[in-house]
């Protein structure tokens, strides 16, 4: 059922809740696979879940920041791989149309983002810029009235279910003192001539998540393929990316939570020594430590969230609260595969695929390294 616009935080969140609690027994096949089931993106297209940040006047649910921030959670303990597909469709990728589109690209590709035909991608990694993004090679030039993408992007997430990326490319050479002169973003559709995708990566954990390489070959696109101003595009990835990190952040607080509840029920029934394992005070306190973390991790998202619903500045608080959910999903995960023992070890259990896609959100939008920077920078101007 698709929840109406309008109904309360809560009820959107356990909407979904109800609705991923079904995907448990695909879920091994499809990271076996290496891909999300066509009919579980359809479904969350359905859910409205995919449109979920857009304004009703586009065709979207028109939630809040929070709501975001709820469901990604729930996903998050449900199946890791489709929450960051979902955050960054539905984050970074429809937040910015919304954002920064023009009525026509908004009409065009709105509807593309959330009918559960696909996700959108987001590509400003390249081999050589990482961290340090405004670094970026990807070039563009004016051809006719349209523009010429040349470059290759790494790491893009859903590039293989995308029907659009939006993609950063450089306008003349950067300056000096000024790395991100001339960066804009563009609204490539997969489909473009000269638009090609390498093979998906095998990864470490996300393993139905599609990470894929990006080329641009004399990729062609049309005036109206630029999003925002020409020039102006780093701005709308930093502005994408704080958004995101409250997805990423909300994400890692769902696969902390799964793995505590599953480490709780397994100590309850487990036994050595004569009784359960939960009766062991080094348990107890392992668990009790990782559930505080989780509550403290979700009050930080819910700080960021309210206020970009506000519309205050968040870039610090979405930074803190990211930097301090992914740091506490590793330690909470890897507490959670300890109470299980050697079977916490073994895939049948599945606290490891929480442990294994845990490790990723420390490094992707912004690693923690990152994350310290841009709070420190808040320091220093304070
Ligand atoms: C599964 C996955 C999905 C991804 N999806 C996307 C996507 O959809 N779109 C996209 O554009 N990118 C995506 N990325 C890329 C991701 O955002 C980058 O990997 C990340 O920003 C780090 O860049 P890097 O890997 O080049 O590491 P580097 O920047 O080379 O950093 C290496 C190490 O050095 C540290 N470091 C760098 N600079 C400093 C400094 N000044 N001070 C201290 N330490 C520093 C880093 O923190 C890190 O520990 C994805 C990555 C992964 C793994």
């Amino acid at each position: 059922m698709r929840p109406e616009a309008g109904q309360t935080e809560r009820e959107l969140a356990g909407a979904v809740r109800d609705w991923s609690a079904g995907l448990a027994p695909r879920i091994a096949d499809a990271e076996r696979d290496g891909a999300l089931p066509a009919d579980v993106i359809h479904d969350l297209g359905e859910l409205g879940v995919l449109g979920m940040g857009v304004p009703e006047a586009d065709g979207g649910l028109g939630a809040s920041t929070v709501v975001f921030a709820l469901v990604l959670e729930e996903l998050g303990a449900a199946w890791a791989s489709l929450a960051i597909g979902v955050s960054v469709n539905s984050g970074i990728v429809a937040g910015s149309i919304v954002r920064y589109g023009t009525r026509e690209q908004r009409a065009r590709w709105l509807p593309r983002l959330m009918d559960g035909s696909g996700l959108g991608a987001f590509a400003l990694t390249e081999a050589s810029s990482g961290s340090d993004a405004a670094s970026l090679r990807a070039t563009a030039r004016r051809d006719g009235d349209g523009w010429v993408l040349n470059g290759r992007k790494h790491f893009v997430t859903n590039a293989h279910y995308a029907p659009l990326v939006i993609t950063f490319a450089r306008i003349g050479a950067a300056e000096p003192g000024k790395p991100h002169a001339g960066i804009t973003a563009f609204i490539v559709p997969t489909d473009a001539r000269g638009v090609s995708l390498g093979p998906s990566e095998s990864k470490m954990g996300l393993l139905a998540s599609d990470t894929s390489a990006l080329g641009l070959e004399d990729a062609r696109v049309g005036a109206d393929a630029v999003l925002g101003e020409v020039g102006r595009g780093f701005g709308i990835a930093l502005a994408g990316l704080d958004g995101g990190r409250i997805g990423v952040a909300a994400q890692s607080i769902g696969i902390a939570r799964a793995a505590v509840d599953r480490a709780i029920g397994y100590a309850r029934e487990r036994r050595q020594f004569g009784q359960p394992l939960l009766e062991f005070e080094a348990i107890r306190f392992s668990l009790s430590r990782a559930r505080t973390d989780i509550d403290a991790a979700r009050l930080l998202v819910l700080r960021a969230a309210w206020l970009r619903d506000r519309g205050c500045p968040f870039t610090r608080e979405a930074s803190m609260a990211k930097l301090f959910a992914s740091e506490a999903a590793q330690r909470a995960t890897y507490a959670a595969l300890q109470v299980f023992g050697g079977y916490g070890y073994m895939r049948e259990y599945e606290v490891e695929r929480y442990a294994r896609d845990a490790r990723v959100t420390t490094l992707y939008e912004g690693t923690s390294e990152v994350q310290r920077m841009v709070i420190a920078r808040s320091l220093v101007a304070a």
